[in-house]
This record gives C-alpha cells, structure tokens and sequence, in this order.
C-alpha cells in the first residue's frame, strides 16, 4: 500500500496552487508537509482525498485514486475543523463513523477508549458547543481515526493547541503509525516534523522546493533547523 503523487497539480483560473508535486510515501510511514501560508498543502490534500479533481497527474492510495467507493479508507482531518455544535459528541461521532461503516456499537466501543485516552471520559453527552476548542479538536481528530483508516491525513492537526494537548495528540499520531497506519501531516512548523517524521516535502507557492530524507537534507543544506517563511 503506497501513496503516489504524480506530477500532481491544481490550477485556479489563474492560480497554480499546486504545480508537479511527485511523492511515493509507503506503507506505515508518516510523512510531512512543511509549507507557510498558500504554498499549496491544503489543495494537495483534497486531490489525495478526491474532494478535489487534479488539473493533471494523479494522486493513488494503492494504485487507483480513493474515489467515493474508498472514502472510508481513509481519515481527514481538515484545517477548517468542522463540527455540529448542535450534536453531542457521542450523536456527532455516530452520525459521521456511520458514513464510513462502522457499526453503531463498534463506534461506542472505540469513542469511550479515545475518550479515556484523551482525558475527557464525561464528555460523551456533552453537546460539541460546550467543549473548548481543543477539547473540539481532539473530537474532530477522533472522527479522523475511530473506523482505523489505512491513510490518515491531517491538516495542521497541532494548530491551536496547548503543549499538554499537542503532545497527547503527537503521542495518538507515533502509536497509530506503529499500527501500521499511513500519515501525512502539514505543519508551519519544522519543530513538529522534526520530532514525528523521517520523510518531508517543502512546499513553496505550490512547488517541491525540498523533499527527501529529514536528517539528509539538513545534512546536505547544513542547517540546524529549516525556517520556512512566507513571501
Ligand atoms: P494555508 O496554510 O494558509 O492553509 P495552504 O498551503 O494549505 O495554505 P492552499 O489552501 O492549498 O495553501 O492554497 C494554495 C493557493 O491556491 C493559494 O494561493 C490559494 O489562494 C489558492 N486557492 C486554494 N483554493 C482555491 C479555490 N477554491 N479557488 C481559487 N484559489 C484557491
């Protein structure tokens, strides 16, 4: 099982929000995408999860692109993090798993254990507009990996949050990768790369302008750290 980005691009009238992206990210790997505001990481992600039609090239989760048939292989969690307020977390977390085929008390079932894990065991009845926003980020992660996708996306999945919360959800992120899951995660920052991958992509106005081997690159660039800046 293998994630291939070929020549992948996406052009708005004018726009090349992305331009020739060529990756292969295998199996288990968990895989960064570094890249400051607009440089293309968001469009990448709707081509891989086919919300989104590439302008040309291709983007395949095990040789054919994840169209609806597929959806509940993989999780996405987006950067505009979108729940019902209205719902409470079990109505909200059963009304999503259900579109990707999990059965109602399998969803129960893996709810209460990520509850447990993420240190929010009452909340199951609490409706999603009483949480705070990481409290609701830690939810929106959960609808991402409760039905166990092969490839879990997550855009800017630390964005807002505090150190104990960022940590804990890094900690969910390296165990499902030791579970065989496939993930790829943007970031602003290369604090957060350095700490979880070995293989990352830079982005700049929807080019590779880096892309390989964590400790190669920074070997071969000489750099402690890399900064990526906007224009
Ligand atoms: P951010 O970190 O701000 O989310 P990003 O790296 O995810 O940035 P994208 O959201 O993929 O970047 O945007 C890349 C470029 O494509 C930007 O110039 C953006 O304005 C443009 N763009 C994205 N979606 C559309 C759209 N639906 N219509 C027109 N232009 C778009």
């Amino acid at each position: 099982m293998t994630l291939e980005l070929t020549n992948l691009t996406k052009t708005f009238d004018e726009t090349k929000a992305v331009s020739g992206i060529d990756l292969k990210i295998d199996r288990g790997q968990m895989f960064g995408m570094l890249g400051a505001n607009g440089a293309g990481k968001t469009t990448t992600f709707r081509m891989i999860i086919g919300l989104l039609d590439p302008t040309s090239g291709t983007a395949e989760w095990s040789g054919s692109r994840i169209d609806y048939s597929r959806t509940h292989l993989i999780g996405y969690l987006p950067e505009e993090r979108g729940l019902f307020p209205k719902l409470t977390v079990k109505e909200q977390l059963i009304y999503l798993m259900r579109l990707n085929r999990m059965k109602k008390q399998d969803i129960i079932t893996e709810m209460r254990k990520w509850l447990e894990r993420f240190q929010v065991e009452n909340y199951e009845n609490k409706k999603v507009e009483e949480l705070s926003k990481g409290n609701q980020q830690k939810i929106q992660f959960m609808a991402a990996v409760l039905h166990k996708p092969e490839l879990l996306i997550l855009d800017e999945p630390f964005s807002g949050l505090d150190p104990v919360n960022s940590d804990m959800l890094k900690e969910a992120v390296l165990d499902l990768q030791n579970e065989g899951t496939t993930i790829v995660f943007s970031s602003h920052q290369m604090r957060n790369v350095e700490e979880l991958c070995d293989e990352l992509i830079i982005l700049k106005n929807g080019s590779a302008v880096l892309q390989g081997n964590l400790s190669e690159i920074k070997k071969s660039y000489n750099m402690k750290s890399i900064k990526i800046k906007a224009d």
